[in-house]
């Protein structure tokens, strides 16, 4: 099976060609084209989904037949097209499906939507070794989630932020600070020569059982460490940055592997022998983070998985997986599959069904 995914739920809109075979092997990516949008939302401090929308909708066409001419096939070649459904900024969704759609209704092929958050808790299996039932904690700029994930369309949640996301906090402190965005790696660096121990930051919710999570109150202490030192000393030196990211740092770090821990023995109290334990999201590209996380691991003695960048931000690549499933399955979805805003991944909801029937 050739498959051609779609994704547009955000700012990058990405196609890809995946080939996949039933019965579990490992697929092939034969190509992806992936547009950014940054330089469209440099000027606003973050994304404005009426430009991100039209970008995606000018963008589309050119990725498609840029990803079908980079593997060097045709679009008779294909077996099938999956596409992002939601969650994600409407008018980036609804771009998508409609291309997919034209595809479709001009080609004949199979369709299917998919569930963005499936993507990314199954893009593990892409570069990894990750056999099902595996625990995947989803971590980037609009997500942070602990996911069990029992097969390709069944996922229990257990717990997430209440609040910010972890990469939102890292982009809002990059700001606070005057370093570039995105933040995570801006912060990252300033971080490394920094002293993680001068400023106590808290680590909130780590006192309460469960594996939800807040990051806005850190968000809000950082603030608060950087004023006390613009009122002091009318600046802020580069040591001071450098400190201010460090605590910051290790306590996003702290929280995540306490939870991790958590999560971890919430599989093992649900009877559910996980035997992985990935991430997945931009997130995860945090050094401090992932040996963090990857120490929770082994602390229980299951293997660990941080996939390469490429598959843990945006990308079609992981959507053609996550809707390979289904079209080898020979289900599909009609030409009155609908875009979701919000499409939350857990039992209760159909993982993959797009048209939310
Ligand atoms: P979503 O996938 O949830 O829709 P998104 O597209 O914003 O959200 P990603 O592309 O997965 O998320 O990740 C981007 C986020 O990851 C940004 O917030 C960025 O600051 C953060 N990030 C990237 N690199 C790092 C890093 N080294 N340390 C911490 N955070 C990072
Ligand atoms: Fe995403």
């Amino acid at each position: 099976w050739t498959i051609l995914g779609i994704e547009s739920s955000c700012d990058d809109t990405s196609a890809a060609l995946l080939r996949c075979a039933p019965g579990g092997a490992r697929p092939a990516p034969l190509a992806e084209v992936t547009a950014d949008q940054q330089a469209a939302h440099a000027a606003f401090g973050g994304v404005v989904p009426e430009i991100a929308a039209r970008a995606h909708a000018e963008k589309l066409d050119t990725c498609v037949a840029g990803a079908v001419a980079q593997a060097g096939l045709t679009f008779a070649d294909l077996d099938g097209i999956a596409v992002t459904a939601g969650p994600g900024l409407i008018g980036g969704v609804i771009a998508g499906v409609m291309c997919a759609k034209g595809l479709a209704a001009g080609t004949g092929l199979p369709l299917v939507g998919v569930n963005h958050l499936a993507g990314h808790a199954l893009s593990p299996q892409l570069s990894d070794d990750v056999p099902f039932p595996y625990l995947v904690l989803l971590v980037s700029g609009g997500h942070c989630q602990f996911l069990i994930v029992h097969g390709p369309d069944r996922f229990t949640r257990l717990g997430g932020t209440i609040d910010d996301a972890p990469g939102e906090a890292f982009d809002k402190v990059a700001r606070l600070l005057g370093l570039p965005q995105p933040g995570g790696p801006a912060v990252e660096a300033a971080a490394r020569d920094g002293d993680p121990t001068r400023f106590a930051f808290p680590r909130p919710l780590t006192d309460r059982a469960g594996c939800d999570m807040s990051f806005s109150g850190l968000k809000t202490a950082v603030l608060r460490a950087r004023d006390a030192l613009v009122a002091e000393q009318g600046g802020l030196w580069r040591a001071d940055r450098a400190d201010l990211c460090a605590g910051f740092q290790a306590a996003m770090r702290d929280v995540l592997a306490t939870k991790a821990r958590r999560a971890l023995e919430a599989c093992a109290a649900r009877g559910v022998d996980v035997r992985a334990f990935a991430v997945a999201g931009g997130v995860a590209a945090n050094r401090a983070i992932r040996a963090a996380l990857q120490e929770a691991a082994a602390g229980t003695g299951c293997a660990f998985a941080a996939p390469p960048l490429r598959y843990c931000t945006d990308n079609a690549t992981m959507i053609a997986y996550a809707g390979s499933f289904r079209l080898m399955k020979g289900d599909r979805d009609g030409m009155d599959l609908g875009a979701r805003p919000r499409w939350p991944l857990d039992a209760t909801s159909p993982a993959m069904l797009g048209s939310g029937k």
